[in-house]
């Protein structure tokens, strides 16, 4: 079996300054660190580590050899990422490294470029490749995504929709093709605010909700009935990352044939192991790393 992922693939730059720069200010960061993000590379990554075969459905520009091959590195199958005249979706990232009252924010400039160009035909073309049964999953980071939930629904495949970044209205135009949704917190009560309904009442199958430091919740949309799993307790340094890590190992976990149960409570360790590291696709823990885990 195989997980399909329609998504973003970014550059993230991330500077280390002692203050935000005034309008007109030039300052010289103190530290720079370039990594692949995205919440589409992201939850490839947490896929291939968690040992599933991830299939990435995505664009880059002419610069973004780097970061298809920081995926091809993890193990995640880089064939249908195509390559346009564009600039590689990217953010530069600002943090506040000082000791002055800004320390520990951010600031994000983000440019989607090559992700809001994929085409019809590129998605036709990679889900030729897929099988009924397989596990297709896309995010709110690319354009296609519509077209990409019905291709991959009439094909058979158990379709995954990531609700980030929320947008009720993106949620409402997929909703049609869903097997999962999967939300955190904040996005479950937007999307109840939204729509006037608990998401459990839309029509999916299943819906999970992340909910942080107190785990995560299944709630089986036929039956009603509900499934919870519990946080490890952990001394969380960096929650960045850690949805998308949940994300890919619930589906691993469901592509590999596990119960939702046996799939959460791998994810649930996932999760924990991620918030207690710096960084975020670098960092994403392998399985293996994840069973070893102290918890
Ligand atoms: P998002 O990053 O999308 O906001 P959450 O914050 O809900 O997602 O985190 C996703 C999962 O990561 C949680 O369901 C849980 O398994 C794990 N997790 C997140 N924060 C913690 C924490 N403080 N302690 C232990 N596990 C955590």
């Amino acid at each position: 079996m195989a997980i399909w992922n329609l998504g973003s693939i970014n550059l993230d730059l991330v500077y280390s300054l002692s203050h935000f720069p005034a309008a007109g200010e030039t300052l010289a960061a103190q530290a720079f660190h370039r990594y692949l993000g995205g919440k589409g590379a992201n939850m490839s990554v947490a896929g291939a580590r968690a040992g599933a075969t991830v299939h990435h459905i995505g664009a880059v520009g002419t610069d973004g050899a780097e970061m298809v091959g920081k995926l091809t590195d993890t193990g995640v199958k880089t064939d249908h990422i195509a390559k346009v005249p564009v600039a590689t979706g990217h953010a530069v990232i600002s943090v506040v490294a000082g000791t002055d009252g800004d320390a520990g924010e951010n600031q994000i400039i983000l440019f989607p470029g090559a992700n809001q160009t994929l085409t019809k035909a590129q998605v036709a073309q990679a889900l030729d490749g897929a099988k009924a049964g397989d596990i297709f999953v896309t995010q709110n980071e690319t354009n296609m995504q519509v077209e990409a939930c019905r291709m991959a629904a009439e094909k058979g495949l158990r379709v995954c929709y990531a609700a980030a970044p929320f947008d009720a209205d993106a949620v409402a135009a997929v909703l049609p093709y869903l097997d999962f949704l999967i939300l955190n917190e904040v996005e479950a009560a937007q999307l109840a605010e939204a729509t006037g309904q608990q998401p459990e009442a839309l029509g999916v199958r299943d819906v999970i909700i992340t909910l942080g430091s107190k785990g995560a919740r299944h709630i089986d949309c036929t039956t009603g009935q509900t499934h919870d799993v519990k946080a490890f307790r952990v001394e969380p340094v960096d929650t960045t990352g850690a949805g998308d890590t949940f994300t890919g190992y619930v589906l691993a976990g469901l592509d590999q044939g596990q119960s939702m149960a046996e799939a959460m409570e791998t994810a649930n360790r996932a999760g924990a192991v991620m918030v207690t590291r710096h960084g975020t696709s670098d960092v994403i823990p392998t399985l293996a790393e994840v069973n070893a885990a102290d918890l």
